[in-house]
């Protein structure tokens, strides 16, 4: 492949910023060497499109291992609903689910995303990580309500992380979520060294707050049908936000994922007490498992930074970051474009730590670029 050059409707670059007409040109190894409103030389060949360019996708919350559960989880059924029917149908033998993550990959890929952070309970989706032109950061997930487990659960995923790490993936070790693990593995996990970024499932569901606030609800009656003993377990009064966050380490880049329940003095504690804070929507899996969206214009009224995600196939019906902010515009048609495409970009990027790369258009960067046009994303580098 030689020297390529397009013109678009509207270059968004990947931050807030967009050339009207613009102009981009990459070499053949699909790096960046010109952008701008004219040519870089008159007897360079221009391709014109309709609608819009912008920089490879990133994904900022994936399960790729879960693949092979699409079509196979109703949908409608909330949080505590959902991780029961989970817990059913996700055995299955190896084959399928390394076909199933297989296919998965390819289809983020032609869906023009570029990066993905990705969560792992076991080694399944390793092998096609580190084989993928796809950047792959892999989050090992962690659960265990059972403190007395603490020590046993974290060595373990200390393991899975340096197999991880041996396939040459950037990994680290991450909580699940507030209401599946102790305060106890919550504090080894935040001390432990050289493991960035983190992430974290936050309020995703009305009951995550109200075991915490009152000690009572749905993901509580969950947790009891689990066999786990709650009897030392004590609400704080407040959401759930307000406990973990105070175990984790603020210096690192941490992501909270869902926020479908957060109102806005949990925004302005957290951000208070965490100087390092991403805040990733997945509204289709939202949608697919609570029929509810989180109030996204109160976090840009906020200024926080905010970063898009697909989940897994097992709450979605596509792997696809653009079908994700088409969700968005939606049901929140006053949300500018390029504030989108900011978070889809660069704030991903950001939050990944691999925007040296990713994430912006911008000479001597190879970030990949996507053409939208009426609602298709082709992928152009
Ligand atoms: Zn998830």
């Amino acid at each position: 492949m030689s020297h390529k050059a397009f013109q678009a409707d509207f270059i968004y670059l990947g931050n807030q910023e967009k050339i009207s007409n613009g102009i981009i040109e990459l070499n053949a190894n699909s790096e960046i060497t010109h952008l701008g409103e004219n040519t870089s030389s008159s007897d360079i060949k221009t391709k014109k499109l309709n609608g819009f360019l912008c920089p490879g996708f990133i994904n900022t919350h994936c399960h790729i291992e879960l693949s092979h559960l699409q079509h196979k989880v109703s949908e409608g059924t909330k949080l505590h609903g959902f991780v029961q029917d989970l817990q059913k149908v996700r055995k299955a033998d190896e084959a399928t689910i390394s076909q199933a993550i297989a296919s998965a990959e390819l289809s983020m890929r032609n869906n023009g995303i570029v990066a993905v952070g990705d969560i792992s309970n076991g080694e399944d989706s390793f092998q096609t990580k580190s084989q993928s032109p796809i950047f792959f950061h892999t989050f090992v997930e962690l659960f265990g309500f059972d403190k007395l487990q603490a020590d046993r659960i974290y060595t373990r995923g200390l393991e899975l992380k340096h197999i991880a790490q041996n396939r040459n993936l950037n990994a680290s070790v991450v909580p699940h979520s507030s209401y599946s693990v102790s305060n106890e593995l919550m504090k080894l996990i935040g001390k432990t060294q050289k493991n960035a970024p983190i992430t974290i499932h936050n309020q995703e569901t009305e009951a995550e707050n109200s075991l915490f606030q009152k000690g009572e609800g749905e993901i509580k009656e969950m947790l009891k049908r689990f066999g786990l003993d709650l009897s030392t377990f004590k609400p704080i009064g407040k959401s759930s936000i307000f406990n973990y966050l105070a175990f984790l380490n603020t210096e690192v880049n941490t992501l909270l994922v869902h926020n479908t329940f957060t109102k806005p003095e949990d925004i302005e504690w957290a951000e208070q007490n965490h100087a390092h804070l991403y805040w990733c929507f997945c509204p289709n899996a939202n949608q697919y498992i609570e029929k509810r969206l989180p109030n996204i214009p109160q976090f840009i009224d906020a200024g926080v930074s905010c970063t898009l995600g697909t989940d897994s196939l097992a709450s979605n019906w596509q792997l696809s970051i653009w079908a994700e902010i088409e969700t968005i515009q939606k049901h929140y048609p006053q949300i500018k474009t390029e504030l989108l495409i900011e978070m889809a970009c660069q704030n991903g990027a950001k939050f990944l730590g691999i925007d040296n790369q990713f994430g912006k258009l911008e000479i001597g960067k190879k970030p990949g670029l996507n053409w939208v046009n009426q609602g298709a994303v082709n992928k152009l580098a």
